[in-house]
């Protein structure tokens, strides 16, 4: 597996990069298959310079918030209105898996103003997030675990074949926005990498409970889940990348580093 941080931004877009998303790509033996995690504002140019928004298998969303969602709107026009392949050309429909919470089709829908949400069922096929029941994507599975945020949102851990150890899986996972919780432990356990948020810096953010991480609690999951690589990520456009993870090195011994955008990483 590869893993393409297209957008690490924590929040909102920054000056360096566009708000959350990751580009999981996979092959099978017979072709390349590319999964996006979360397609939050800004983030829908960026993912263009990596892979060709029509060869998208999948968008699978860890929640609702703006940062995580934003652009489903413009990948819609894309792949409704692109004169070479959109679904109005080509007349098939494009029914691209979007997984999400349970009310994704009508945020979608009503983020771009279509009424009712069925407008869009010819360009995505959108389904919910069951934690009991994984979802395949041609050589991975996407299995989601509830995480501590204010509305419904999940983490994702992905699997599939190892570049690093040929005949194996490897393990990413994903954790979405969150604040400390066992589910995340327990989904990091043995993760070949854990991408975790850290929005939060210790002595700036104490008190607020139940909704991001700091860099100081995203080591602290890593350790306790003995991971084997922790990457940083959805920091602020205010936040010092080297506060924060000089956080997570004073908790987690393994390697350590602050995701940027367009940053490729082999599992
Ligand atoms: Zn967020
Ligand atoms: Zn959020």
């Amino acid at each position: 597996m590869r893993l393409v941080t297209v957008g690490v931004s924590g929040s909102m877009p920054g000056p360096a990069s566009p708000a959350s998303c990751y580009l999981v790509q996979a092959e099978d033996g017979e072709r390349r298959w590319n999964v996006v995690l979360d397609l939050g504002s800004g983030s829908l140019g960026a993912l263009q310079r990596h892979v060709d928004p029509a060869e998208l298998d999948a968008v699978a969303l860890s929640h609702l918030h703006p940062d995580h969602c934003a652009d489903l709107s413009g990948l819609y026009v894309y792949l409704r209105y692109h004169p070479g392949h959109g679904s109005q050309t080509t007349g098939a429909p494009r029914r691209l898996p979007v997984v999400g919470p349970v009310d994704t089709r009508e945020r979608a829908a009503a983020m771009y103003g279509l009424e009712p949400a069925e407008h869009m069922d010819a360009e995505y096929r959108f389904c919910t997030w069951t934690p009991t029941e994984p979802v395949t994507v041609g050589p991975m599975t996407l299995e989601a675990f509830a995480v501590n945020h204010p509305i419904e949102a999940y983490g994702i851990r992905v699997t599939g074949p190892s570049t690093q150890r040929p005949g194996e899986r490897a393990t990413l996972v994903y954790s979405g926005d969150t604040d400390t919780c066992a589910s995340l432990v327990e989904a990091s356990r043995g993760a070949d990498l854990l991408l975790c948020e850290a929005a939060f810096q210790e002595g700036r953010d104490d008190g607020i409970e139940g909704i991001h991480l700091t860099g100081r609690r995203a080591g602290r999951v890593a350790a306790d889940a003995a991971a084997a690589r922790l990457l940083l990520t959805h920091l602020q456009p205010w936040t010092d990348p080297e506060v924060v993870l000089g956080e997570a090195r004073a908790e987690y011994a393994g390697p350590a580093e602050v995701a940027t955008a367009g940053g490729t990483y082999l599992l």
